[in-house]
């Protein structure tokens, strides 16, 4: 039997793995690229799945790393990235990095030589026409204008973001919370708080002093042509508003007021950090006010001179430049989909996932989540304790919303990272509990364990055995 073919709309990272799929599920797919006929800021060549800048796919570790592990689930989901990404990888430690050319052509030749896959180079400048009935959108942090201006129009014109500003976001377990206390400003409950809704993490004058030096002095990344955006004022680098003069900051985001140091209450702070819950799980929390663009080595080893965060890991640093993705948790469903439009998904960075990796990753699920509606299936979601679902659960609902700051969107384009996977207890070492780092990563491969059988038993592949005592 012959299906109506899926549109899709870019052939990067994300849309190249979900032609894939659903071809190989045997519907078929039209492709719709617009390089070369169009051209973007960052794209050089006309081949499809191009790596725009490094050559990377990060760890390739699937039992201690949150990247590796959706690497390894890819594979056992039969991602044409990654068996493209495995033929062509070139020396680098622990990390998987490709030959960016071979790997490009080798993208591109699977995708024109699968009988079920057409390759149309055009730009399409609109939303997809209501006959096209099942289309994905992945066209990336670059998508065309027109075509931009289109989805603003359609899904709200605060709903696609063109210029990311972004804060540091820690590991909540990570922080000292013999220094730091919860609490939130004026301890104000607001709608849906609790009056302690933010992790304070205290400084004096000394402190204060010392870090505004070192913001001034530490490394910054330059811009890029193509970044060539004019700052908002309500998004400025807090390193900008350090050269403002040096009481800014204290009289912005590191303003004291309102707050009484829980450890120490007779001791006004001079300067205070807040962090705010960044995911429904409560394992996250952001930098309130903390976007910047210092180099990202600056960033650590200035934000762990902040009292509380010594020991801070970072699940995402700082960083400022333009990109353009959908506020998808308010208007995508559970498999991508726009709720106003039944029929068109989205996929890769786009709907706000970041890289090469977590793109293509949405790519394969929205092109399984499209395929299975063409062949009348269910397709469930993976679960949430898988690198899959926990990526898609941020995306399509994990985070929290800002209730304190209304208007302001709080959906930033985030890796995936153990963050946002459900917490899990770390097993004993012979009836006794681990501790520091021996505890972290038995934790960490407990988790990649429970995602690896989890994310076989979603695919419906038999779980591995054991080999016999
Ligand atoms: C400058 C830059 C550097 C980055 N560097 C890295 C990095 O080093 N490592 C990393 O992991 N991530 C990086 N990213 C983030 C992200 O991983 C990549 O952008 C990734 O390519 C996203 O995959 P995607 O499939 O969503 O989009 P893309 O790979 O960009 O694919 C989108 C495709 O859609 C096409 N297209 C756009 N509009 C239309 C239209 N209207 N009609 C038809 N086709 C269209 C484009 O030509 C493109 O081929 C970077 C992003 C940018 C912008």
């Amino acid at each position: 039997m012959t299906h109506k073919p899926i549109h899709i709309i870019g052939g990067g990272l994300a849309g190249s793995e979900a032609a894939w799929q659903i071809a190989e599920a045997g519907v078929p797919v039209i492709l719709h690229e617009m390089r070369p006929v169009r051209g973007t800021d960052a794209h050089q060549t006309e081949g499809l799945a191009e790596l725009v800048c490094s050559n990377s796919f990060r760890s390739d570790d699937a039992e201690t790393n949150a990247v590796g592990l959706l690497h390894a689930e890819m594979r056992l989901a039969n991602s044409l990235i990654m068996a493209a990404g495995d033929a062509n990888q070139v020396p680098a430690g622990g990390a998987l990095a490709v030959d960016r050319d071979a790997f490009s052509e080798a993208v591109t030749r699977k995708l024109e030589a699968h009988p079920l896959i057409t390759i149309v180079r055009e730009e399409v400048s609109g939303l997809p026409p209501e006959e096209w009935d099942l289309a994905i959108v992945s066209t990336g942090p670059l998508t065309a204008p027109s075509l931009a201006e289109a989805i603003a129009e359609h899904t709200g014109a605060d709903s696609l973001a063109f210029f990311d500003a972004i804060a540091p976001i820690v590991h909540f377990d990570t922080i000292d919370m013999n220094v730091a206390w919860f609490q939130s400003r004026y301890d104000k409950v607001g709608p849906g708080g609790t009056g302690k809704d933010y992790i304070n993490c205290p400084m004096d004058k000394a402190q204060y002093d010392a870090f505004i030096a070192a913001l001034m002095e530490g490394g910054k990344t330059e811009f890029k042509q193509w970044e060539g955006t004019p700052y908002f004022d309500g998004c400025l680098p807090i390193e900008v508003m350090a050269e403002r003069g040096p009481e800014t900051l204290r009289h912005g985001p590191m303003k004291p007021m309102g707050l009484t140091n829980a450890h120490n209450p007779t001791v006004k702070a001079y300067a205070v950090v807040q962090l705010r819950q960044d995911n429904a799980l409560g394992t996250l929390y952001n930098m309130v006010g903390f976007q910047t663009k210092l180099k990202h080595g600056e960033q650590v080893r200035i934000f762990r001179t902040i009292p509380g965060l010594e020991n801070a890991e970072f699940a995402r640093l700082g960083g400022l430049h333009r990109n353009t993705y959908l506020n998808s948790p308010t208007l995508l469903d559970g498999t991508l989909q726009l709720k106003s439009r039944p029929g068109l998904r989205f996929a890769g960075q786009i709907t706000g996932c970041e890289g090469y990796v977590e793109s293509a990753a949405m790519g394969l699920l929205a092109g399984r989540f499209a395929a299975a509606e063409r062949l009348g299936r269910v397709q469930p979601v993976p679960p949430q304790t898988t690198a899959f679902g926990a990526l898609l659960g941020h995306i399509t609902g994990g985070h929290i919303t800002s209730d304190d700051e209304p208007g302001k969107r709080s959906f930033q384009p985030m890796n995936v990272n153990f963050g946002l996977f459900p917490p899990i207890e770390a097993p004993k070492s012979e009836g006794k509990r681990l501790r520091g780092k021996e505890k972290t990563v038995a934790k960490k491969r407990a988790m990649t364990a429970r995602a690896l059988a989890d994310c076989r038993a979603w695919l419906g592949i038999e779980p591995v055995r054991e080999a016999a005592e």
